[in-house]
């Protein structure tokens, strides 16, 4: 058989495969978001199809079994003021279990030498104290004018947007230590992206998001608690409800909408599955969503705005140990150094397991040089940036995972996307506007919850709620909401 004759039998092969539905939305992707808006639309008596490119639902939520270990590859902390995520496991009947944080945290400061602690402020001299707590409430202040709705409005946007939050915390403070102190909450700690590449309005923003810079500071906060039997479950409990309206397997690659031939609608076409609906929404991230073809194409301020979107890099680095030795010096497990290979450490023993798990984090140009050694190399230097913090003992894990999302095609970074320098201010307001009849549903384009789970299910209800409406009063928006 020559190649054209392959290819056509391919084709013919898929064709032979391919069902053709008819729903009142079809949402694309099952990761939480979309998950949550087939549910809310289902619930308000509509018709869905969730279409989902991988063969298994939760997208940047992936509780995987590796060498017999129970591992959260991707998102599993919940704190209290997520009340979406919270509501939600309420509702499913799930419960959650708090993060270990018992005895002394450590930290390295610019000597290298680790030091315990406790309490949140970090044991820096006094003056570096000073400054690491005035540079809180100044970030307290703007974070509590901003807001997380629509941090754009403020009246000193576009000047808090055009400046790096690198250059702008030096601004502040001539303390480097209190600057990288600071700057690792948001920077490696959150957008996974060095300070010098976004603007002091997305560190506004990430922290509007959570309350506060001084919720996002504060560990015991923000790493409250994890769900019983996986992060992921969320969203597998919601599709067994779904049934057969999840298909997985089904990577969209053309959606057709009205706007243009004035025919009402789309046209949702996957590897599997042709859907015509009345609405689509599109719950992926939106670094992915220029993977799918759109005719006729957005419109240009939507090309413009995705080209500045992009996902940061993290390495979440999983080991685990016959016991949790480090808890038998006092120490809770938890380490910080903004400038060691890995940043952030803490406790990750799952619940009611005699095993004891660390995670670690490497972001951003760490994670580059990280991935430029082999992997040996690179597991002997990420494992002696942890026993930097918590002893030779964490030299040898029994098992030893690092989750590599920036390799996935259906994500492409971790944990989630923000805007170039310059970017929030100038397109962040319509970045949750539908366009005709496709509306957008992530935790990337979030207020509260932003980046996050809980962000994830808030965009997935107000989607579907947006859309009942529109569906209830018999309305269809067929133009663009933001000229062409
Ligand atoms: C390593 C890591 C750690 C994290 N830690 C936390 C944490 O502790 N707490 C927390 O709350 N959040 C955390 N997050 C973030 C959280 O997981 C995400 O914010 C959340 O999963 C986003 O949900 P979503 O539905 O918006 O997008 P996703 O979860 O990305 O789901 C999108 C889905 O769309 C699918 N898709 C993409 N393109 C197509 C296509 N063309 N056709 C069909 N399907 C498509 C994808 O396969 C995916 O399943 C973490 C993320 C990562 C990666």
């Amino acid at each position: 058989m020559n190649a054209v004759h392959f290819v056509a039998r391919v084709m013919q092969g898929r064709e032979d495969h391919m069902q053709t539905i008819e729903r009142d939305v079809v949402i694309i992707g099952a990761g939480p978001s979309g998950l949550t808006a087939a549910r809310e639309l289902r619930k308000a008596g509509h018709s869905v199809a969730v279409l989902e490119a991988r063969d298994r639902v939760g997208g940047r939520t992936h509780t995987d079994i590796v060498e017999g270990a129970v591992l959260e590859v991707g998102g599993q902390w919940v704190s209290p003021d997520q009340t979406a995520l919270i509501g939600l496991l309420d509702e499913l009947g799930m419960s959650t279990f708090p993060r270990y944080r018992d005895g002394d945290s450590v930290y390295i400061g610019p000597d290298g030498a680790p030091v315990r602690y406790s309490g949140e402020m970090f044991p820096v001299d006094e003056y570096t104290g000073e400054e690491m707590q005035r540079l809180i409430d100044l970030l307290d202040r703007l974070v509590a004018e901003a807001g997380p709705e629509a941090p754009w409005n403020h009246p000193d946007a576009r000047a808090l947007d055009t400046i790096s939050f690198h250059h702008w915390l030096r601004q502040q403070s001539d303390d480097e230590e209190a600057c990288d102190n600071i700057g690792l909450f948001i920077a490696g700690g959150m957008l996974t992206k060095p300070a010098h590449s976004f603007s002091t309005l997305q560190a506004i923003l990430m922290a509007a998001t959570a309350g506060s810079f001084s919720n996002l500071v504060d560990e015991d906060f923000i790493l409250d608690r994890r769900v019983v039997g996986g992060m992921q479950s969320v969203s597998e409990r919601m599709a067994a409800d779904l049934g057969e309206d999840v298909i997985l397997s089904s990577p969209v690659r053309t959606l057709r909408w009205s706007g243009i031939d004035g025919v009402d609608g789309v046209t949702v076409v996957s590897d599997t599955t042709t859907v015509h609906a009345r609405y689509a929404v599109v719950a992926v991230p939106p670094n992915l969503y220029s993977r799918i073809s759109y005719e006729p194409p957005l419109p240009r301020r939507q090309h413009q705005m995705h080209q500045h979107q992009s996902l940061g890099l993290v390495i979440k680095v999983h080991a685990v140990y016959t016991t949790p030795f480090w808890r038998e010096e006092g120490l809770s497990g938890t380490g910080f150094s903004a400038g060691s290979i890995v940043q952030e450490v803490y406790d990750n023993s799952n619940h009611e397991d005699p095993r004891g798990t660390l995670v670690g984090f490497i972001s951003d140009e760490k994670a580059d040089a990280m991935f430029e050694l082999p992997p040996h190399e690179r597991r002997e230097r990420i494992l002696s940036s942890i026993a930097g913090f918590l002893g030779p003992q964490a030299l040898e894990p029994e098992v030893y995972y690092e989750s590599d999302w920036a390799s996935e095609e259906w994500t492409r970074g971790a944990y989630a996307s923000s805007y170039d320098l310059g970017g929030l201010h100038r397109y962040g307001r319509d970045q949750r506007t539908p366009v005709g009849p496709i509306h957008w549903s992530c935790s990337d384009i979030a207020a509260e919850g932003y980046q996050h789970v809980d962000g994830a299910i808030r965009m997935g209800q107000r989607t579907a709620t947006a859309i009942h409406l529109e569906l209830s009063s018999g309305l269809q928006s067929t133009g663009t909401a933001q000229g062409a």
